[in-house]
């Protein structure tokens, strides 16, 4: 395979990646490499993150299929993280934003749309201090004084420079909400996770590259309907509803609308409410 015929592979809906691809990715870069090609090595980088970007999302919607929340949901992080590296250097070699080519745009809408679906709320966020760092490209350390001359985030002959971290002070460990790096899930001994409109949306959606959007909406639990302002509140207070719950905020629940894009006519309508609710 050449690398314009990967190119073609890559623009196609793939549902499953041929693993081969990337191993003939690796050889094509390697002979940029040794032949100190700039261009290609660098072009051949971004169709490995193309790469990238298309298996771990297909890998996060697999997983989902199959029950594997948390497994999808660090597969997810990692597709958007894989989007964000290879963002900056799309166009230049592909001539477009990242979002019109290799079904991006629809995997970077799923990855937002699916990420609110998820029921985890806290992550630790580390809070450290870096006093040395080792250049991914020349291998220098890199501290206040001393430097190199690559940047984070360029592309050198088909590698992208970052810094390692080589020496750190550990300051504190946070309890975030809405964290850079969502893979530190924080579990709460005996706390259930409610995957329950995931669940229900895996049922429906078929296609990875399907357009959706989830709309969340503040609605009144199904077990406060229809209660009399007399009757025992439905919390278990042992109370009357009037002089209990009513009126207050405990009354409503998250409500997920998932809006799938009918193919045919080209517009969003609303497929059906989840009820996040316990049954
Ligand atoms: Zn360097
Ligand atoms: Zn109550």
């Amino acid at each position: 395979m050449i690398a314009k015929e990967i190119e073609e592979y890559l623009d196609k809906p793939n549902r499953h990646l041929d693993s081969q691809v990337m191993d003939e990715l690796v050889k094509l870069k390697e002979q940029a490499r040794i032949n100190k090609d700039e261009y290609i090595a660098n072009y051949l980088w971004c169709l490995q993150q193309v790469y990238k970007i298309q298996s771990s999302y297909l890998t996060a919607f697999r997983m989902m299929k199959v029950g594997k929340y948390e497994d999808a949901w660090n597969a997810l992080d990692r597709t958007d993280i894989e989007i964000s590296f290879l963002e900056p250097h799309f166009e230049k070699y592909f001539g477009c934003i990242v979002g019109f080519r290799f079904y991006i745009a629809p995997i970077l809408n799923a990855v937002k749309q699916f990420q609110k679906l998820f029921p985890y709320k806290y992550f630790f966020s580390h809070e450290i201090i870096v006093k040395e760092e080792k250049c991914s490209i020349c291998g220098k350390k890199i501290s206040l004084r001393h430097g190199c001359n690559h940047r984070i985030g360029q592309l050198y002959l088909g590698e992208m420079c970052c810094h390692e971290i080589t020496d750190m002070e550990f300051l504190a460990e946070a309890i975030v909400t809405d964290p850079f790096d969502k893979y530190t899930i924080i579990h709460v001994e005996g706390q259930e996770y409610n995957y329950y409109p995931l669940e229900q949306l895996m049922k429906v959606i078929k296609d990875p590259f399907a357009l959706w959007n989830v709309d969340e909406l503040q609605v009144v639990s199904p077990e406060y309907k229809n209660i009399g302002r007399n009757e025992l509140c439905p919390c278990g207070s042992g109370k009357k509803y009037k002089k209990c719950c009513l009126g207050t905020n405990k009354i409503y629940t998250k409500h997920f609308r998932i809006n799938l894009a009918n193919r045919e006519f080209g517009e969003i309508q609303p497929l059906t409410f989840y009820n996040t609710v316990k049954k």
